[in-house]
């Protein structure tokens, strides 16, 4: 494990401990579960879980739970999956927002005794505008001033689905001229009809996102709430909820920067849309910036946390980090620990063509540059193989150390071969190549002369036929919704995915899914979690090797 860097938060937790406020910490990652967490949400919960780890406190897993039309089970088991890929494990159960809807039911009746909260029966329109503006103070609703018992009975036939959805809310009674805005009367409850993951048909109404967050990290002992940016004008609400209800606990919010990536969408609302409509295969696609989606891709969870860990916390809008960060991350995590084999992407016959017809020799070659740990792979030549179609030209340009008509190159830990002919098809397309080796050229340098390109090869008699999945950013521009009125998806990169028929050296028939390899001057490549088969083997191109992170 690498030492962690440090942030603002953490820095204040470590001096809450030094100086005896606070013995154990406790956090909590609350997320919604309307999507599949993406790698904006790793970073919080790296943070979170981290924290806690890191000092002897504890993290909370729980579902923020408050909107049942636009949650499922299926959102709840992904993200319970994607926690645990990453590495972290939630103190005590799952918890749910939903767990504590009788408490929050209490603790409305209370504010309501209290004369600090009202039923109102304006729309939805009539409480927007009656809310005001940012230079124009709020109108107090007519129903403001009802009665305490009347508000009590209105409420809980609220709760007994008396009402039509929209027909009335609960809201807290603060201060319709305060300037900001969360303090106009937030509302607390809405009606809402609907059937519930957790609680089935037992509610009518829902608990607002506000009145909920706060009081749940009362109950569960929460000390630090953090939470993203956008929050920071929602923590005098949150404050005054806990100022004003008799919660066992006094949990404090901090809010820190979202992560935005280049080239990539981190709103789960818009990843829902291009699932939805099938621009990509499900949510965890591997052009996805999904966590599941960088997991099939091949980035491993340590990559990930290493990442965040990179990216750091910081209390300000810290602006776009460049994707080519996160590359770097898995990069240099699978240059170290993926064994390494050859795969041509695009076939290119050659035959050898002084050398018998059963010829065939192994090299046993090392699986790691670096690592004596790994299998030692064996690499078979026979008088048939294949190069890539990219490392031959007919009319090559200077200093193009490939093959082409007449140039020697070696075959990457075997003999130096020279392009004696090139054979053409009917439509005039390149077919083959016939070379001849030179046999005095194994494990050491050809006499006289230079040969600088080295290439990667598989026999054709023992190559493994495989599909390749060449995937590329999902996105064209930068910040793919900066502008709010375009539609994002005419930034979609119609080349995200290229699929390739490849041909694998014999080792790669062991690959399990989700086995990691670098294809030796290709890129790394991971097995499909879901399509690859020994029968029929799928590769996913995670990064290719060249590192474009400036430091
Ligand atoms: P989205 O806008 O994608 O729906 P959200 O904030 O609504 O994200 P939640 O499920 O509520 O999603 O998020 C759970 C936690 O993850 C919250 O504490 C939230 O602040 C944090 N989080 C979400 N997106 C990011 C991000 N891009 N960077 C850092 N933290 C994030
Ligand atoms: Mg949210
Ligand atoms: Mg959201």
């Amino acid at each position: 494990e690498t030492p962690k860097a440090p942030n603002f938060i953490r820095n204040q937790v470590l001096e809450e401990i030094a100086g005896g406020q606070v013995e154990r910490i406790v956090t909590r990652f609350p997320p919604e579960p309307n999507g599949f967490l993406h790698i904006g949400h790793a970073k919080s919960i790296c943070l979170n879980f981290g924290l806690a780890e890191e000092t002897g406190g504890q993290c909370h897993l729980r579902f923020d739970d408050t909107n049942p039309a636009k949650e499922e089970q299926a959102y709840i088991d992904a993200i319970k999956e994607d926690v645990h890929w990453l590495g972290f494990e939630w103190a005590g159960p799952v918890r749910f927002a939903s767990d504590y809807f009788d408490q929050l039911y209490a603790w409305a009746q209370h504010l309501v005794r209290e004369g600090k909260a009202y039923v109102d029966d304006l729309s939805p329109d009539e409480i927007r505008d009656y809310r005001g503006t940012l230079t124009e103070p709020g109108t107090p609703s007519p129903y403001r001033e009802r009665g305490v018992e009347e508000n009590l009975d209105l409420l809980e036939r609220m709760r007994q689905g008396e009402f039509a959805e929209g027909g009335r809310v609960l809201r807290a009674k603060i201060d319709m001229a305060s300037s900001n805005i969360n303090l106009r009367d937030p509302i607390l409850y809405r009606i809402r009809h609907a059937t519930h993951h957790q609680t089935g048909d037992k509610w009518h109404i829902y608990p607002s996102y506000d009145f909920t967050h706060g009081q749940s990290d009362a109950v569960e002992g929460v000390t630090h709430s953090l939470c993203t940016l956008e929050f920071e004008d929602h923590r005098p609400l949150y404050n005054w909820f806990l100022d004003n209800l008799p919660v066992p606990a006094r949990p404090r919010q901090t809010e820190f920067a979202r992560l935005n990536l280049n080239y990539t969408l981190t709103s789960k609302r818009k990843l829902k849309l291009l699932v939805d409509e099938g621009f990509v295969d499900g949510w965890d696609d591997p052009r996805m910036p999904t966590i599941s989606g960088m997991r099939r891709r091949g980035y491993t969870p340590a990559s990930i946390r290493k990442f965040c860990d990179m990216v750091g916390v910081s209390r300000s809008d810290s602006g776009l980090v460049d994707i080519a960060m996160l590359t770097h991350a898995i990069r240099s995590d699978l240059e170290d620990n993926a064994p390494r084999a050859m795969c041509v992407l695009r076939p290119l016959k050659v035959v050898l063509t002084n050398v018998a017809e059963d010829f065939e020799e192994t090299y046993s070659v090392a699986g790691h540059p670096a690592r004596d740990d790994m299998a030692v792979r064996r690499v078979p030549l026979t008088r048939e193989l294949y190069i890539d179609h990219h490392d031959f030209m007919e009319e090559p340009p200077k200093k193009f150390f490939r093959l082409a008509p007449g140039k020697e190159v070696r075959l990457r830990n075997s003999y130096v071969i020279r392009c004696d002919e090139v054979i053409k098809d009917a439509a005039g397309e390149i077919a083959e190549l016939r070379c001849s080796v030179d046999f005095d050229t194994l494990g050491k340098n050809p006499e006289g002369r230079k040969v600088k390109g080295v290439l990667h090869w598989v026999s054709a008699v023992h190559g493994i036929p495989m599909e390749v999945r060449l995937y590329d950013n999902l996105f064209t521009v930068e910040q793919p919704d900066r502008d709010k009125d375009a539609d994002f998806l005419e930034h979609l990169n119609p080349e995200s995915l290229v699929t390739c028929r490849a041909i694998g050296e014999p080792s790669l028939a062991e690959a399990t899914p989700e086995s990691r390899f670098q294809f030796e001057r290709v890129g790394y490549f991971c097995a499909d979690r879901h399509a690859s088969t020994p029968e029929h083997l799928v590769f996913n191109r995670t990064v290719g090797l060249k590192d474009t992170w400036a430091k």
